[in-house]
């Protein structure tokens, strides 16, 4: 067992979201998936949202199960109003409320400005940008309807809003993907600053490259992944689970005073945007 999975196995065993309930967007894939788990393992019961591939929900649902956790697969496309209100009340049906929102569902369009056209702006725009409020809106009605159940958490409430290190590095062929990350840092901080009084909590993270299908291009053979790795100053590309882990803790009580923070987990990616290389 490497460092990397003892450090993740201590962290599991705190149960630290014990009872409570969990929503994270496009879990079926990628770093969702990976945060379902993580979440499930913490103690969570969580609703694995999908848009597609059912059987892949449904395959991290069982997973979850197996290992003695809690879950269930909620379809909806988050750039749905009323698909997203169909969720959010079939959750609260299943387990009574929802007390953390994880607005993971994202996905990329890219091409060069001069070819990229509206259609595909605003796919982006919509899914990246309006999912994220579609569901923090759905999430902070129900936080602030139940309030704070003090067995649970000190918070009503939590949303951890999946940024990108592309919240603040501009990202040249890709103006719709940054332009809805950079959406995505000004509503959280305004999130934050609103619903602080009613005791919710809202924060982002920020990924750097982690290894998922939005982006095998540039990690799945040896030279791009040499070419990626110019820009990270930790020299390694990032898993799923480094990701889950933050997600955790901004979850959890562990960090009840973090409120409008985003968490960069980018191996130093955002400390050198010139970086070349490891010497
Ligand atoms: P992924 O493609 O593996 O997962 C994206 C998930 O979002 C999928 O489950 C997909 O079905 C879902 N989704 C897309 N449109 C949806 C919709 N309309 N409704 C519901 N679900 C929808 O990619 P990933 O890398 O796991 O990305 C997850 C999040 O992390 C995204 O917000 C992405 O922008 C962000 N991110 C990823 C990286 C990275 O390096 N992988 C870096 C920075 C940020």
């Amino acid at each position: 067992m490497d460092m990397m999975n003892i450090a993740e196995r201590k962290l599991q065993t705190m149960r630290v979201l014990d009872g409570q309930r969990a929503l994270v967007t496009g879990a079926n894939s990628g770093i969702g998936e990976g945060v379902a788990r993580a979440l499930a393992e913490a103690g969570a019961k969580v609703a694995v949202n999908f848009v597609a591939a059912p059987e892949k929900a449904q395959q991290v649902v069982d997973e979850i199960r197996q290992a003695g956790g809690v879950a269930m697969a909620v379809r909806a496309d988050v750039s749905k109003e009323d698909e997203v209100r169909a969720m959010f009340a079939q959750t609260i049906d299943a387990w009574g409320s929802v007390d953390i929102l994880v607005n993971n569902a994202g996905l990329q369009r890219d091409a060069p400005l001069q070819e990229m056209s509206l259609r595909d702006w605003q796919f982006v725009l919509d899914v990246n940008l309006t999912g994220q409020f579609l569901c923090a809106r759905e999430a902070v009605r129900e936080f602030l309807r139940r309030g704070i159940v003090p067995e649970l958490s000190l918070a009503a409430g939590k949303i951890i809003c999946m940024s990108s290190v592309h919240d603040v590095i501009p990202w040249a062929g890709h103006a719709n993907y940054a332009a809805s990350k950079g959406g995505v840092s000004m509503l959280m901080k305004t999130m934050a600053q609103e619903l602080a009084t009613k005791k919710v909590r809202v924060n982002a993270v920020s990924p750097g490259a982690i290894k998922t299908p939005i982006n095998t291009d540039a990690w799945a053979t040896p030279e791009a992944e040499r070419k990626l790795l110019q820009l990270i100053p930790y020299y390694r590309v990032g898993e799923t689970h480094d990701i889950a882990q933050a997600v955790v803790w901004l979850s959890s009580d562990l960090s009840d005073y973090v409120n409008g923070a985003t968490l960069y987990v980018d191996g130093g990616m955002t400390l050198y945007p010139e970086f070349r290389g490891n010497g």
